[in-house]
């Protein structure tokens, strides 16, 4: 059995088409993809899902609110899009928790270790929502160290907007980019490269978590990725 970390960025759930925060054909697509690779078994799942689209709380920072506050008020946009994703997860027949890191009993399960390790042994799909619950990170950090404490194989993180994987130079910018098919962790740290945020690169590089960087929103990519095939770009 396969234990996997996802980590799904709030403005995959966005649509790059319409203004939507959550695009309902979006979120239909990466729920779908997620129980077909669920349904071919072997697979236990954990899916860390960002706030971005909905709010960042160094946006607010930025504006001169106090950080803190900020910070929570993108956490709880992360719990509106795992509340998001778990609906269109179950639309398509498969069980899912969502366990926040701050507790709200009415909405959601607290998170438990212990607990979260039986879901997935049941099979269900867990989300983790509200990141670590602490100001002053990102998703990312929570992705790793999730895993860390799940004891998961690898870390997905699935990109969206046509980035496939970890690039030399910006692909959006450079035309002639090249992407990496595997990096040290070192390397990423000492080419400032932008994988994950740099507090969840040396997470993982200390607790030796792989992180698979690879394009979410192609069909099929998940499922590829998911299989360890080797899609986008490997770091470890
Ligand atoms: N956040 C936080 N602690 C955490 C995880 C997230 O304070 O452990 C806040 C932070 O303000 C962050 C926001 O939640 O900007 C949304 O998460 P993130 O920026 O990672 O979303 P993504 O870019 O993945 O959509």
């Amino acid at each position: 059995m396969r234990r996997v970390v996802l980590k799904l960025s709030g403005e995959a759930l966005a649509s790059a088409a319409s203004d939507e925060t959550i695009d309902a054909t979006t979120v239909d697509f990466l729920a779908r993809e997620i129980a077909a690779a669920m349904d071919r078994g072997g697979l236990e799942l954990a899916v860390v899902v960002g706030g971005g689209n909905i709010w960042r709380g160094a946006t607010g920072a930025m504006a001169g609110m106090n950080r803190a506050s900020s910070d929570i008020m993108g956490m709880l946009g992360t719990v509106i899009n795992a509340l998001a994703l778990q609906d269109a997860i179950e639309s398509h027949g498969r069980p899912t928790r969502v366990m926040t890191a701050l507790s709200m009993d009415q909405v959601a399960e607290p998170y438990i270790r212990r607990r979260a390790v039986r879901h997935l042994e049941k099979g269900r799909v867990v989300i983790f929502a509200a990141g670590m619950g602490n100001p002053y990170f990102t998703t990312d950090t929570p992705a790793a160290q999730r895993a860390a404490e799940i004891e998961a194989d690898v870390v997905l993180k699935g990109t969206h907007g046509g980035v496939d994987g970890v690039y030399d130079l910006d692909p959006r910018a450079h035309a002639d980019a090249v992407r990496f098919d595997e990096l040290s962790f070192d390397e990423v740290i000492a080419r400032d490269l932008r994988v994950m945020d740099m507090t969840a690169i040396t997470f993982c590089k200390d607790n030796r978590l792989p992180i698979r960087v690879f394009d979410l929103m192609a069909p099929g990519n998940l499922g590829r990725a998911l299989d360890g095939a080797p899609v986008g770009t490997l770091v470890r």
